[in-house]
């Protein structure tokens, strides 16, 4: 990275940076530097990059990307960027603002071009924070990452640009990728045979926030979720009453948490649709190291272990 990169909004800021480097900091500058959008992007970059690029993730373990507010030193990170590595989709609401903050120059890569998409019947969908119902305009749903089919383009799509903006470390990244993929190949493997084992009329769940198309699409396990209300005043701004009558009208088996949101709603779900919480699943970010979903692979196999628990149990 060169100080011809910075722009001078940034550029105060990074000589003070700069100057307290120590020796060792210096020689990692020949790094890659990245900055991933989100926990999961982040796990994939550092697994294709290995030791060769230095991550920075923006939105951290169990939060929620849709109302994240950067702060000023997520615009230094892009600044100094090599690479960006981004969704896609209008799931980084904060993204374009965080740009022309930034005024980075680093190629902005969005990893879910070439997925097939799923196109969102509702043109979007609602997430519920303080009693409030947020409707998050995105017609072509973002949460591809749910399926571990686009996981993989996400995956050859980091690689490319990996390649493009360090040749010399082309081959380790590819190397990495590829034992990558075998892992994500046996994965899917894992979640066909565990929804297998599910009985066909208990493959209907529900959640509070619809991260789970993708997986519905490819794995035969459908979510129903609420929509909002216009009232303001209502004491929750979730339709609860229409939920009901979808949940009883499908016969669904089990309501779940989700790590990045307040369980509170569907608590209020599970108790008037008289079905238990099946625990917590991970829909649009990681645990913390210590939890039960550090990386991707983790996380997906809790979900179906939570959904497979929950779903053959009653
Ligand atoms: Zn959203
Ligand atoms: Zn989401």
């Amino acid at each position: 990275m060169t100080m011809t990169r910075l722009t001078t909004f940034a550029a105060s800021l990074i000589v003070i940076t700069l100057t307290s480097l120590s020796g060792a900091a210096q020689a990692e500058t020949e790094r890659l530097s990245v900055v991933a959008s989100f926990s999961i992007i982040g796990d994939f970059a550092r697994i294709i990059g290995g030791d060769a690029v230095e991550v920075r993730t923006l939105v951290g373990p169990d939060s929620d990307a849709h109302v994240y507010e950067p702060r000023p030193a997520d615009a230094i990170a892009l600044a100094r960027a090599d690479v960006v590595l981004v969704n896609g989709l209008a799931f980084e609401g904060f993204l374009q603002r965080l740009v022309d903050a930034s005024g980075t120059s680093a190629r902005i890569a969005a990893l879910s071009d070439g997925i097939e998409i799923v196109h969102d019947p509702e043109g979007g969908h609602y997430h519920f924070s303080g009693g409030q119902a947020i409707f998050h305009a995105a017609p072509d749903d973002p949460h591809a990452w749910q399926s571990v089919a686009s996981a993989r383009v996400y995956v050859e799509n980091i690689a490319r640009v990996f390649c493009e903006a360090d040749a010399e470390g082309c081959a380790a990244y590819e190397a990495n990728a590829a034992g990558y993929l075998g892992e994500l190949t046996k994965l899917d493997e894992e979640i066909r045979r565990a929804v297998a084992a599910i009985p066909e009329d208990r493959r209907v769940a529900v959640v509070a926030h619809n991260a789970f198309r993708y997986f519905e699409r490819d794995y035969g396990v459908s979510f129903l979720a609420p929509q909002g209300v216009s009232t303001e005043s209502e004491a929750s701004a979730a339709d609860v009453a229409s939920l009901i009558r979808e949940i009883r009208e499908k016969r669904a088996s089990a309501v779940f948490a989700e790590n990045i949101a307040d369980a509170r709603l569907v608590e209020q779900i599970a108790s008037e649709a008289g079905l238990s919480l099946g625990g917590t699943l991970y829909s649009d970010a990681l645990s913390p190291p210590d939890g039960p979903a550090p990386g991707y692979v983790e996380m997906m196999r809790h979900n179906v272990e939570t959904l497979t628990r929950a779903m053959t149990g009653g």
